[in-house]
């Protein structure tokens, strides 16, 4: 089971499949069982105890970043990742970087940003449209068009948190599209940042 791999630098950490998108683009579906030369599909979500542990067996001083991503929603675990960012904050003086799809808020029915304080480096949260009917269209929330507004929200809260917070869309957009969603980001006061497909 790869609980963590490398890409760069960094050291990534996959906590859960889970997501409460299935968006058209995403490498779940695409690249399947082989991202990378990796299978990133979890036979049962890995405790706190056993990431830590993954981490630790793989010397985590050596990274410069600690990112949570893998395949799935990392936020889906809240609780876990905050107890894991807090013990990795704790061992390591490694910044941490967490991908989202920036509906945590929705997910735990209530404002979790003030819980990323102190221990979050950055935020990616993924955009990836201008509007929520395109964000239905593209990324099919579970929870319909309501999902871009609380995404905006979750980010402007975040910010009194999280030194670093990024929106970001993948390259798959058409010109048009990133540069709108660039305007939105940059009317919500967030860092905008185009993602190559895939990584
Ligand atoms: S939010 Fe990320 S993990 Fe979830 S479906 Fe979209 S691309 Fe995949």
């Amino acid at each position: 089971m790869v609980i963590t791999y490398e890409l760069g630098k960094s050291l990534y950490i996959n906590i859960t499949n889970r997501c409460t998108n299935d968006c058209s683009f995403c490498v779940r579906s695409s690249a399947g069982d082989n991202f990378g030369g990796l299978n990133l599909w979890l036979e049962r979500e890995p405790t706190v105890d056993e990431v830590m542990e993954a981490v630790v067996r793989r010397d985590g001083s050596q990274y410069g970043e600690f990112v949570f991503c893998g395949y799935g929603e990392p936020m889906m675990r809240t609780d876990d990742l905050v107890a894991l960012g807090k013990a990795l904050k704790a061992r390591y003086a490694t910044p941490v970087r967490i991908n989202t799809n920036g509906q945590a808020n929705l997910i735990c029915g209530r404002d979790v940003t003030p819980r990323l304080a102190g221990w979050v480096s950055a935020l990616s949260i993924s955009l990836n449209a201008k509007n929520a009917q395109d964000y239905q269209k593209i990324c099919r929330s579970v929870y319909g068009e309501k999902a871009l507004a609380a995404i905006l929200d979750f980010a402007a809260k975040a910010k009194q948190y999280v030194p670093k917070v990024i929106f970001t869309v993948v390259d798959v957009l058409s010109e048009e599209d990133i540069r709108a969603c660039a305007e939105l980001a940059q009317r919500s006061g967030v860092d905008f940042r185009v993602r190559h497909w895939g990584r």
